[in-house]
């Protein structure tokens, strides 16, 4: 039988603003392809296995959350890194994106390390200042415009190496300076859009199920 499996990693603590319809939307698309769709939850203490998945979802979270995740998820590294590698679809919403960077200050400018598998780098806003509000973007490769929900103290800098998710048109996107929203790479993506993205951008949720189908049939 033909099946996605979505991995939401720490589902049970990194949900902000729904972001669990990221998950709801990916699989209601997959089941109108002929997918059989089966969603794990994989937290602390839990083994993440890059072989078992087809998707992997990573929601947004409070910082007091996001430190509690941290040394628990840097345990998980080799893998994860694996499955960006090897083309795995992957979605990182708000503070999962930020856990995949170096570093994120939090709101108390208190460090959290991140993944460091890639090397965008987060720093917090001055007098404890949030990005709060709707948020347009257009998809730097295909153009597309998406429209989402951000509410972070984070501010986020990419570096040379990363090319970003979108460029805004309205809202404050990563840093609010450069214009730049997000990054992407390979089939990863990360981004402070909540909303939830696929629920609300149905465009991006099917180009999302494409690319899962088309991991299968490569594999
Ligand atoms: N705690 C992080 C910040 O404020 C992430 C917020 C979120 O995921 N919504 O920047």
């Amino acid at each position: 039988m033909n099946k996605i499996r979505i991995c939401h990693l720490y589902g049970n603590l990194l949900n902000t603003y729904g972001d669990i319809g990221n998950v709801m939307a990916l699989a209601y698309e997959a089941r109108k392809n002929g997918y059989v769709v089966e969603t794990e939850i994989i937290s602390i203490g839990d083994k993440f296995d890059s072989s078992k998945y087809d998707f992997v979802f990573f929601g947004g979270g409070q910082d007091y959350e996001q430190r509690i995740v941290q040394a628990d998820l840097l345990e998980k590294k080799d893998q994860l890194q694996k499955f960006i590698e090897n083309s795995g679809v992957f979605l990182a919403i708000c503070g999962g994106y930020q856990l995949l960077g170096q570093y994120y200050f939090d709101a108390y400018n208190k460090k959290i390390d991140g993944l460091n598998i890639f090397n965008h780098y987060t720093e917090n806003q001055e007098n404890a200042n949030r990005f709060t509000g709707q948020i347009e973007i257009k998809d730097a490769i295909t153009g597309s415009v998406y429209q989402g929900f951000e509410n972070h103290g984070g501010v986020t800098f990419l570096s040379k190496d990363q090319k970003p998710f979108g460029i805004v048109i309205e809202g404050n996107g990563n840093n609010g300076i450069d214009k730049t929203e997000g990054f992407r790479y390979k089939n990863t993506i990360g981004t402070y859009l909540h909303g939830p993205l696929l629920a609300r951008n149905e465009n991006l949720c099917k180009e999302l199920v494409n690319i899962t189908i088309k991991n299968k049939s490569n594999n």
